[in-house]
């Protein structure tokens, strides 16, 4: 087995062996773009590590031979003493994880060779620089060593001489600075710093496999659900130094601006640094676009070299690049994060330009995206102390109270408050802050700061070097020069698309995508947000793409109204239980307390107008389109008082010896309701069996409603549900009756209505015998919520608090099943029974129902399945027709 690969034998497709980076820097090579040789260890050595807990026995052979051909074209030895070969030793998996793994500079300095490289570089203070950063990050990434104690040196260093930034720092400062690094390693570590350049090499290869099981990649992974058994590539690249001088230089760049997706000149350039002190927001660089003055021969090629990259990879690249004394290196190249805007944006104009057509356009958004979109901004009319203005990194409105650390930030978001994190800067440190906070506004950094690279991936709010504000950690407070001072707990809101920072809570206005969706903006008008149209013709995509129809799930003509405005064909789930609330809740308490059958059916009479006008009115806002009602499913004890309310109230009176007949009735039944685990018990199709004339009750309104609007000239296309069904004898009693009372409004309203009859499939039993169900079924609906709980055995009302965490945590799941559906098992059912079920009844409709019905990996696997349509929330239905459009591209 080949474990090691030279950047001229890789490609980009190559990434699950050579990791994100090592792919694209052979693919780079390849092209012919200015790469420094180098070579890549690949993922399965480090997974022979991770296993064994040692190197395969063949690797250091073969990284000796790659090192040893390395060496031979560059002239020169690893850490050769009078000229020595430096490298770097770079982490990189198959995703990209930002700051997640550990990287090495300027590995092969030491003692002997220091003098050396200052004598070919012409240049002391370069040599003791790059010797003292290799040390520092040696000594934290490879060693363990506390950063703090080398910065703490590095600044201690600063104020002795009175100055402020490092390059102020000649060449006996750092070689000072160089002993005391050297001093720190040995205290901390008890050994000295490593002298010999090829277990320098070793070491850092080792850390890079081992910082694939760091803490903070383990999260990074699960919050991103990237599998946990990838393992990282290593790649040894030799150096290229952009510390040599004002004419050196280091920066980062996009082909597209990542936030608004626009084509210009978008990037970041520091003087005179080495690359991480761009990512890490030491010093504060300059746009790309001045580089052109400082540099212009070297600018000219890289503007070349990008539209290289963008046009060979058809998308936006964002790239890390070197100048060494005016000569361009590149250094990474990567399809590039993007916020959802951008990406909408992106993905029609690669189109107009002819790199990829309508079904690539589909996969370069995501449902994910579309969702993020039609949040709400904040309304610009609105009355709002500025207090500043910073970089707009990733768009939404925010809204929370200021915290200057990540313990807060997790501490108060788990007590319920909304938080805006606030630092200087972010490192990585303050992932699990950053997850647990609205938004994250830094005072320091630009587009590709830590801040903004991180937010942009998980798609929170991020306003970063928003450097008119003075954030304080220590004293927990912000300061704007004005004189306004934000102190801990403070509300503030932020705006990421605009980089706008304000006092106190900023109303927010609906977003324009969602205004799109209402009809109240006009796609093809001239003057139309370009965010509108490029979502308008991505739908229209996807649309002319899906196989999948979508309904949505509303049980009252304005939810329905809107739901079709956003594209649903139909509802998938009307739930009858919501029509019994509110005042009608007396009524089903009489229902429910009822001794006779005169009673009961007194009650039954005065809800069933009631029910007859809401459907009328649902049936009209859906004309001609199917309507699926659910008949009620809850327990009925959730129509009644709760049990220890009810209990004080009949104590209370007894005591004040008031009449209380009637809570004494309600508090028996209450009782006799009482169920151990209701979720189980007398519910869904049950209840239509145990409780005479219900059932009837609920399918006379439907089929009046229906006569009522077809008379008046309408199309109701009603479909009566049964839920909870486990066997088919349940459906064909409940299905005799309901015909029976179909036939007498048909004849009595002289029409003819043709509802449809079926079930839910939510229980593992009706699953199992779907074929036999099929028979008295004309259309099946796949209850995911319960045969979920049902299929795994546990309750979803309390799963979320008690287990799931650790579940999620120990990677058990890598998400909820509740919100993605599980394929292996849930979802494995649901294919058994569409096939059962079109086995016995070809023309079986077969949809399905509930959270699944949104997701957009759960709509990824309906289609695949054969499904006709899935049914959600109105706010999804746009999220599941573009995925629907994407699982069929
Ligand atoms: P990350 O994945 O965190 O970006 P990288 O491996 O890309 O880590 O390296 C960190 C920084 O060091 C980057 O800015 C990169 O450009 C720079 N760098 C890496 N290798 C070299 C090299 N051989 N010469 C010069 N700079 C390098
Ligand atoms: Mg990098
Ligand atoms: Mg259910």
């Amino acid at each position: 087995q080949k474990f090691v690969y030279d950047f001229t034998e890789g490609n980009k497709d190559l990434k699950d062996l050579l990791g994100g980076k090592g792919a694209n820097l052979a693919e780079m090579t390849n092209l012919g773009l200015p790469v420094p040789p180098g070579f890549t260890i690949t993922t399965e050595a480090c997974k022979v590590y991770l296993e064994r807990g040692t190197e395969p026995e063949s690797l250091r052979a073969e990284v000796s031979e790659h090192l040893a051909a390395l060496e031979e074209r560059m002239g020169k030895r690893l850490g050769q003493a009078d000229d020595p070969l430096l490298v770097s030793v770079r982490s990189g998996a198959k995703f990209s994880m930002p700051g997640m793994m550990d990287t090495v500079l300027n590995i092969g300095l030491s003692d002997a060779s220091v003098a050396g490289l200052a004598a070919q570089a012409g240049d002391e203070r370069f040599a003791w620089d790059s010797y003292r950063r290799l040390i520092q990050m040696f000594g934290k990434t490879v060693l363990g060593v506390d950063g703090e104690l080398f910065e703490e040196a590095l600044e201690a260093a600063k104020h002795a001489k009175g100055v402020t930034t490092d390059v102020e720092l000649d060449a006996a400062d750092l070689r000072g600075l160089v002993e005391e690094f050297k001093g720190i390693v040995a205290k901390e570590t008890g050994r000295d710093f490593p002298q010999e350049p090829r277990e320098q090499m070793d070491l850092a290869v080792r850390a890079v496999f081992d910082s694939w099981n760091g803490d903070r990649a383990k999260l990074y992974r699960r919050q991103e659900r990237i599998p946990g058994d990838l393992g990282t590539a290593v790649n040894v690249c030799s150096m290229v130094f952009g510390n040599l001088g004002p004419d050196s230089g280091t920066g980062v760049a996009f082909t597209r601006d990542p936030a608004s997706g626009h084509q210009g000149v978008y990037g970041d350039y520091l003087q005179n640094a080495q690359g991480e002190d761009v990512v890490a927001g030491i010093r504060n660089t300059v746009p790309l676009a001045e580089l052109e003055r400082l540099d212009k021969a070297s600018y000219d090629q890289l503007m070349q070299i990008m539209e290289t990259l963008e046009t060979h990879y058809k998308d936006l690249c964002d790239i890390e690049f070197t100048i060494e004394r005016g000569k361009l290196w590149m250094l990474q190249t990567r399809v590039g994060k993007r916020t959802a805007g951008a990406a909408f944006r992106i993905a029609t104009q690669l189109v107009d330009q002819g790199l990829i057509d309508e079904a690539e356009a589909l996969q370069r958004v995501t449902g994910g995206q579309l969702a993020q979109l039609m949040f709400p901004r904040f309304d610009e009319k609105a009355e709002a102390e500025l207090l500043g203005r910073g970089i707009a990194a990733s768009p939404g409105a925010a809204v929370g109270r200021a915290v200057f650390d990540s313990y807060t930030a997790v501490k108060w978001s788990r007590s319920g408050e909304k938080v805006i994190l606030i630092r200087r800067e972010t490192n990585p440190d303050d992932l699990d802050g950053m997850i647990a906070a609205e938004g994250i506004l830094t005072s320091r950094g630009g587009k590709t700061s830590h801040a903004a690279v991180v937010a942009r991936g998980m798609g929170k709010t991020c306003v970063c070097g928003a450097e008119e504000l003075e954030v304080d950690t220590k004293q927990r407070r912000m300061t704007v020069p004005g004189g306004v001072v934000v102190q801990e707990g403070d509300v503030v809101s932020i705006d990421g698309s605009s980089g706008k920072v304000y006092l106190g809570e900023v109303p927010v206005v609906p977003s324009p995508v969602v205004e799109y969706f209402e009809g109240r903006v006009d796609p093809a008008a001239e003057d139309a947000d370009d965010l509108v149209k490029a979502v308008h013709r991505m739908m229209s995509y996807a649309d002319g793409t899906r196989r999948l129809e979508v309904r949505a799930n509303a049980d009252n003509a304005e939810d329905a109204a809107r739901a079709r405005r956003f594209g649903a064909r139909g509802i998938g789930l009307c739930r009858t239980e919501h029509m019994f609330l509110g005042e009608r809740r007396e009524l089903v308490e009489r229902l429910i307390l009822a001794d006779t059958d005169a009673e009961r059916d007194e009650a039954l009479g005065a809800l069933m107008p009631l029910q007859k006008a809401d459907f009328v009115e649902l049936f009209e806002a859906m004309d001609g389109l199917p309507v699926t009602v659910r008949l009620l499913d809850p327990p009925l004890h959730e129509f009644l008082p709760d049990i220890t309310d009810l209990s004080v109230r009949v104590a209370l009176a007894e005591a004040r010896q008031e009449p209380h007949e009637n809570e004494l009735r309600l508090l028996q039944a209450v009782h006799k309701l009482h169920e151990q685990n209701p979720m189980l018990g007398l519910r869904g199709v049950r209840l239509g069996l145990v409780i005479p004339g219900l059932f009837a009750m609920q399918v006379r309104a439907i089929a009046e409603a229906a006569a009522e609007r077809r008379t008046a000239g309408g199309d109701p296309r009603a479909e009566v549900m049964i839920p909870l069904v486990g066997t088919v004898q349940e459906l064909e009693i409940v299905r005799e009756e309901a015909e029976k009372v179909i036939a007498e409004v048909e004849r009595a309203t002289g029409t003819e209505l043709r509802l449809a009859l079926g079930t839910m499939i939510e229980l593992p039993r009706a699953a199992l015998t779907a074929g036999q169900i099929a028979e008295a079924a004309e259309f099946f609906s796949f209850g995911t919520n319960d045969l979920t709980q049902t299929v795994w055995g546990f309750s979803r009302d309390d799963v979320e608090a008690s287990f799931f965490t650790a579940y999620l945590e120990k990677g058990i799941f890598g998400v909820s099943p509740f919100e993605t559906i599980d394929k292996d098992g849930v979802g494995s059912l649901v294919r058994a029974a569409a096939e059962a079920g079109r086995a016995t009844r070809p023309d079986l409709k077969l949809g399905v129902c509930g959270e699944h019905g949104g997701d957009p990996e759960s709509v990824h696997f309906f289609h695949h399945v054969g499904l006709d349509y899935v049914s959600c929330s109105p706010f999804r239905v746009p999220v599941a027709r573009l995925e629907a459009g994407r699982a069929a591209a």
